[in-house]
């Protein structure tokens, strides 16, 4: 139909659309390891790692995905997903076509480890069984063997976080903790799944039930039981459990599904059971979440991470040089060069690795050995990304209108003329650009407008910024005017 090479960039295309619609959590835990394998007349092959991504994504995105792949190739009617054999990554090998597949979700897939490092939300699944099955609905999303209290830097920005995790892992089933739900909230990168994998395996350690789950995993776990029909045997699982933890609980969605969380959490709370939550915002945030959901998540403890000071820094990039330099003896990186990252790379945890990775890999690659200079070149981007600073949508809804000279309530307003849908949109676009805001969120920010207003205002932009250089360069100021 195209070349190759014009089929991975329109590919690329479209998870930059994904990107944009999901964000970038989302978007990395169900479409970063997707692969286009082939594309013939009407069918679109993809795939993927696992086979709980594989129903995830069939169930959840089929046809996003599908309308995507149609405006750019008319012709196509399906998408097919695969699950590329973990032996030989990136080849696909067990070719299951989607098309014949019944409802997604019979099974409850049972996640393991398969020794690489998956993205928390989306892990190997090792087989499925069936749901009936009391092991398998104890089965939680995956810890990784890393994610411990001993690999944990403390620092002024986690030291509450920490003790009060460590508080938690500590406590004997059954004695009160005195805050529970224990709730954790931090921006992308600064150790929440990692404190709570910490907890995981320390309260496992000492014989405590423990269940570890994304919000995600849990929504997907409770449909699949609705599905199988062994929905009561969930709940009596999940009820069954010392010390449950919920991460990335911005994530869960649906009203059954909340629902159903609510219960959980009442009669676990109610049973004494510790219950463990992160997200990236606190309860009050949490817009889409039901009142009750919320106010109970609210009455327990609330501990925020920070960004991490220089000191934090520099022992995470210390301690990352020295595990580099335990597998690779000969690997020589300077303090020099430990204390300009810690002052340059400011941003997250994840940043950080990041930032000693990439300089490994550019030793290894290019010879090159990992001076100041070397640094200084190899990460340029993650130098930009400062702490960024939190944009509110109000702040997005005054600049606008006063760039465009419209007034806010016209922005807020029904009225369709030209002059005040175009900055209506910008103001949605970088809402969704900016700040973590849900696309629901955002529409009712603005006068109360549905979601898919607000994707079609963030898609049509994106057009206009790839089509039109200067209205790309005018939306780039008004992102620097916000963005400071
Ligand atoms: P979050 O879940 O908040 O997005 P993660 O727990 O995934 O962040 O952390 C991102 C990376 O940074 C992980 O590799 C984690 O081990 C590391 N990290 C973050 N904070 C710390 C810390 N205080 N000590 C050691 N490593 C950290
Ligand atoms: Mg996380």
């Amino acid at each position: 139909m195209t070349t190759v090479l014009s089929d991975r960039e329109e590919w690329d295309r479209i998870k930059t659309r994904l990107r944009a619609e999901l964000g970038e959590d989302v978007f990395s835990s169900w479409f970063a390891r997707v692969e286009l394998d082939s594309l013939d007349d009407d069918t679109v092959h993809l795939s993927v790692p696992t086979r709980f991504l594989k129903n995830w994504l069939q169930s959840r995105y089929r046809d996003r995905l599908l309308a995507l792949f149609g405006e750019s190739y008319g012709s196509v009617r399906q998408i097919e997903f695969s699950v590329r054999s973990a032996m030989r990554p990136g080849t696909a090998q067990i070719r299951e076509t989607t098309e014949a597949a019944p409802a997604p979700a019979r099974t409850i897939p049972f996640p393991g480890t398969n020794g690489a490092r998956p993205p928390i939300a989306a892990n190997a699944a090792v087989g499925a069984r069936h749901a009936g099955d009391h092991e398998d609905v104890l089965a939680g999303s995956p810890l990784d063997a890393r994610y411990g209290f001993g690999n944990f830097l403390e620092g002024r920005s986690n030291s509450l976080a920490f003790a009060a995790a460590r508080r938690v892992a500590d406590t004997r089933p059954g004695e009160p903790v005195g805050f529970n739900p224990l709730y954790i909230h931090a921006a992308v990168g600064l150790g929440k799944t990692h404190l709570l994998q910490a907890i995981a395996h320390a309260a496992k350690a000492q014989g405590h039930r423990v269940l570890y789950l994304t919000a995600e995993h849990f929504m997907y776990r409770f449909v699949a039981a609705l599905m199988a029909q062994s929905a009561i045997a969930f709940k009596e699982a999940l009820r069954g459990i010392d010390l449950l933890l919920i991460d990335d609980m911005q994530f869960l969605q649906g009203r059954q599904v909340q629902q159903e969380f609510c219960h959980t959490l009442n009669s676990l709370i109610d049973g004494a059971r510790q219950v463990v939550v992160a997200a990236d915002r606190p309860p009050a945030d949490l817009e889409t979440l039901d009142e009750r959901v919320r106010s109970r998540l609210a009455g327990g403890l609330l501990v925020e991470i920070a960004a991490p000071d220089v000191e934090l820094r520099r022992s995470i990039v210390a301690h990352r040089v020295a595990a580099a330099k335990k597998a690779n003896p000969s690997l020589e990186i300077s303090s020099s060069v430990v204390e300009w990252v810690a002052a340059n790379v400011v941003s997250s945890g994840r940043d950080l690795d990041g930032a000693v990775n990439r300089l490994i890999a550019h030793n290894q690659l290019t010879g090159q050995e990992i001076g100041l200079e070397m640094a200084e070149a190899a990460l340029r981007d993650l130098l930009r990304t400062r702490e960024p600073r939190k944009v509110k949508i109000e702040d997005i809804q005054r600049i606008v209108s006063k760039h465009f000279n419209v007034s806010k309530a016209d922005l807020l307003s029904a009225r369709r003329t030209r002059t005040v849908v175009r900055p209506r949109q910008i103001a949605m676009y970088l809402a969704k650009a900016l700040t973590p805001r849900s696309l629901p969120e955002i529409g009712r920010r603005f006068g109360n407008r549905d979601h898919t207003t607000v994707l079609h205002a963030v898609r049509k932009i994106e057009e206009m910024a790839t089509a039109d250089r200067s209205f790309a360069d005018e939306i780039d100021l008004l992102k620097r005017m916000l963005d400071g």
